[in-house]
């Protein structure tokens, strides 16, 4: 049996109250030491508040949690020892504060902590500049490098990669995985489906304060159920009959896709490929290639709450208001 330290955090039916607002009501999360664990969710679902519980930065108005072991509500020191946490916002341009971190070392051992991080994070070429000059992108990872000089067990990114440019966004997660890789466990809360999808071991989405689903992103996509066949053909001058063949077969009509001989169409099991192909070839219609695609988290998400994420982009001008 798993018990609590085993496990790097523990929640049984955590709710935080804002007057009537029941902004976490009643979740319950396991995150296994090691993994990579996602909590998935659109704006205002209760990510951010559910991490500042277990960071013990917000007080927890029902449940349990656990870090470590560690009982969050009655031993909130000890658990601050075993974290390390970055926030949406959380403001760099602090000098004082970071140094007083590293000073908490000796003045050798801080400054070789702090050279070893700034190569770490590709921060050499900012490192003798005004922290007011850096980018957002810049910022965020001095931000992480900052919270990582104890190097905590477990580390808690709250939308690590909001408002990023897809080049540094691909940095961050190679980044959080080599984290990972050295033996931390992160738990991030984003509202991005392909991050979850590309990084977290396991996912829990959340939706008005309330887990709607957990599993591996594969599982996620399991459960809903229907996959797309996509094929090419070899002679795109055989789309129509294909089509025909096709809608006539699986009762759905196929959907031709930007590429010469492109054909997609939905499955409602995976069987219907192969009955598809073999209604193709008695048809003479020869295929280039062909695949079954799971859904993706995007349509995961629509099925299990029935609206979408409600992306809101953060723009770097955004945050500079923010701070
Ligand atoms: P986002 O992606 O916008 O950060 P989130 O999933 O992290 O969303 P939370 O910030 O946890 O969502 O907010 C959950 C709910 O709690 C929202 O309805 C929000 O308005 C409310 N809320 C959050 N913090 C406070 C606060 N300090 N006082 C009052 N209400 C709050």
């Amino acid at each position: 049996m798993t018990t609590k330290t085993d496990l790097a955090v523990t929640a049984s039916g955590l709710v935080k109250l804002f007057g009537e607002n029941r902004a976490v009501d009643g979740i319950d999360l396991e995150v296994r030491r090691g993994e990579i664990f996602g909590v998935l969710g659109p704006n205002g679902a209760g990510k951010t508040t559910m991490l500042s519980m277990l960071a013990t930065l917000l007080r927890i108005d029902g449940g349990e949690a656990w870090v470590f072991g560690v009982d969050v509500i009655r031993q909130p020191h000890q658990v601050r020892q075993l974290i390390g946490v970055t926030g949406q916002y959380a403001s760099v341009d602090e000098n004082l504060w970071l140094f007083g971190r590293l000073l908490g070392l000796s003045r050798i051992d801080a400054q070789a902590r702090a050279s070893t991080l700034i190569g770490q994070f590709g921060l050499e070429e900012a490192a003798d500049r005004q922290i007011a000059t850096f980018s957002g992108g810049m910022r965020r990872r001095l931000d992480l490098a900052a919270s990582l000089i104890r190097r905590p067990p477990l580390i808690f990114l709250d939308e690590p990669t909001t408002g990023l440019d897809p080049r540094t966004r691909g940095q961050m997660w190679d980044t959080i995985r080599s984290l990972v890789a050295d033996g931390s466990t992160v738990l991030l809360t984003t509202q991005y489906l392909d991050e979850a999808d590309q990084l977290a071991d396991r996912v829990a989405v959340i939706d008005r304060g309330h887990k709607v689903a957990e599993g591996t992103p594969d599982e996620l996509k399991t459960s809903v159920g229907a996959s797309t066949l996509q094929l090419r053909l070899a002679d795109p001058d055989q789309l129509s009959p294909a089509s025909e063949i096709l809608e006539r077969v699986l009762r759905q009509e196929p959907v031709p896709t930007p590429e010469a001989g492109g054909l997609n169409v939905a499955l409602e099991t995976a069987d219907q490929a192969a009955e598809a192909l073999i209604a193709l070839r008695q048809g003479r219609v020869s295929i280039a290639s062909v695949s079954v695609a799971k859904p993706s988290l995007d349509e995961v998400f629509l099925a299990l709450t029935g609206h979408d994420t409600q992306e809101h982009e953060i723009t770097d001008d955004e945050m500079e208001v923010a701070r």
